[in-house]
Formats: C-alpha cells, sequence, structure tokens
C-alpha cells in the first residue's frame, strides 16, 4: 500500500472527572506516535502537574497576548480561568503525518469542528454511568478542594448538554472496554478517505497495470 496518512485530530470532551486524561494516557501508551496537544491556561497548577507536560501554565497577559498574536487553534473560558489548543505543535504534528489528541470542552471542540481543519478531526464525547458515579470520580482523583469540587459538579450538565454535537459517544462505565472501543473508532477514521492522501496515486497506479494487463 503506497498512501501516506494525513494526521488526526481527535477531540475528546466530557464532564470534568469522566475520565478524559486517565483515557489520553491509554491511548498515548497503545500508540506512542499520537501526539498530545498541550493546551494553555491560565489556572495553577495541581499537585503533581508540571508545567509543559499537563498544560503550558500561563498568567492571563501571556494567554492573551498568545490569542492576540493568533497563536491559539481555539481558546475558551473554562471555570472561571482561561485554556487554549497553540497553534505551531498541531500543525507540525500534523504535516509529519501524526495525529493529535485533545482534551478540549465543548466550545473547543466546536471551534475546531467548524475551522478549516473541520474535515481532517474527529469528535468523541465521554459521558459517565451516572452523575453520581461521575462525583465519586471527582472525590476519589483526589485533586481538587470540595468547593472545587462543587463548581466542576454544577458545571457538568452544561458539558453534558453538548454530547448531541459529537461524532461518536461512549458510556465510560467499565474503563478497559472504554478503551477497546476508543481504539477501535479511531482505527476506522484514519481509513477515511480524506486521511489518505495517497489514495489517488495509489488507484492511478492500479490503473495503467489495468490498462497494461488488458
Ligand atoms: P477528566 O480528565 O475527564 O477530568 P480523569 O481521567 O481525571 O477525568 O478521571 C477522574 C477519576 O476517575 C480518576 O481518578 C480516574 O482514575 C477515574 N476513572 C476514569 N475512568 C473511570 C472508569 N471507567 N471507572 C472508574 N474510575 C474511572
Ligand atoms: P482541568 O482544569 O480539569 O484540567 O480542565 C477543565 C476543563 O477545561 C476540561 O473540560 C478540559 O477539557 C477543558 N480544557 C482543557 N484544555 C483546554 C483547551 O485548550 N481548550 C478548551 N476549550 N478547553 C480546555
Amino acid at each position: 500500500m503506497t498512501s501516506t496518512r494525513r494526521g488526526l485530530l481527535i477531540i475528546l470532551s466530557s464532564p470534568s472527572g469522566a475520565g478524559k486524561s486517565t483515557l489520553a494516557r491509554r491511548l498515548r501508551a497503545w500508540d506512542p506516535e499520537i501526539a498530545f496537544s498541550v493546551s494553555a491556561t491560565t489556572r495553577s497548577p495541581r499537585p503533581g502537574e508540571e508545567d509543559g507536560r499537563e498544560y503550558h501554565f500561563l498568567s492571563e497577559a501571556a494567554f492573551k497576548a498568545q490569542v492576540s498574536q493568533d497563536g491559539m487553534l481555539e481558546h475558551a473560558h473554562v471555570f472561571g480561568n482561561f485554556y487554549g489548543s497553540p497553534k505551531a505543535p498541531v500543525a507540525a504534528a500534523i504535516d509529519q503525518g501524526r495525529d493529535v489528541l485533545f482534551d478540549i470542552d465543548w466550545q473547543g471542540a466546536q471551534q475546531i469542528t467548524n475551522s478549516s481543519l473541520g474535515a481532517h478531526t474527529m469528535s468523541i464525547f465521554l459521558l459517565p454511568p451516572s452523575i453520581c458515579a461521575l462525583r465519586d470520580r471527582l472525590e476519589s482523583r483526589g485533586q481538587d478542594d470540595a468547593a472545587t469540587i462543587a463548581r466542576r459538579m454544577e458545571k457538568s450538565w452544561d458539558e453534558i448538554s453538548h454530547w448531541g454535537a459529537y461524532d461518536f459517544v461512549l458510556v465510560n462505565d467499565d474503563l478497559d472496554e472504554t478503551e477497546a472501543q476508543l481504539k477501535t473508532i479511531i482505527s476506522a477514521t484514519r481509513l477515511r478517505r480524506s486521511q489518505q492522501p495517497g489514495l489517488t496515486d495509489h488507484v492511478r497506479g492500479l490503473q495503467t497495470e489495468f490498462e497494461e494487463l488488458s
């Protein structure tokens, strides 16, 4: 097969605590060629988070400067802080034929889907099995104080209400099963005609061969 692959933009959204980061980690262990879009944010780092690894932690002034220089693919105000996906690393990865994984909210998903990159984007929404399970997961993650958890729970319905705008929707009940489903839909979407720019040349070769043999 001669076709080269075009990188796919894989968007994961869900209410906070439904399992995006956990599944993103598993996907990158499955295929280390998947690049992770490290977002910029004005929120403070949580214990264990490293600048440049989970997020680029920026001041509000630095964030706004990057937006005004057209440096963000998308950006939004979430839970009282600014979040955005820096453009340059995404363009570099896509040029190399690598997929890029985004852990972003519905506003960012909408902006990317409606952009010129929309044709090369797949969007996935994760639903929790129940609201009680969502709260238990936020509590057991042990990274946020009670007030932050309450704020995230309050906002969870707002995020869930956008589930209908996504290409794929998975209920993240059993983690292994959700991981398997994610791998299946990503593998299938990589085979979309629009992701295989080398197909035209391949079919041309088939035609030449066909004509020579007939
Ligand atoms: P998000 O990135 O969407 O905020 P996380 O990936 O941090 O969510 O998950 C929140 C917590 O729930 C973590 O402690 C994680 O280990 C746990 N978790 C994720 N998926 C499941 C699942 N299917 N079953 C049980 N616990 C889960
Ligand atoms: P957290 O603070 O828990 O890491 O993330 C809070 C929310 O912000 C999550 O819903 C996450 O998906 C979203 N988010 C993280 N990075 C970005 C980003 O770059 N853009 C947008 N639009 N949302 C983001």
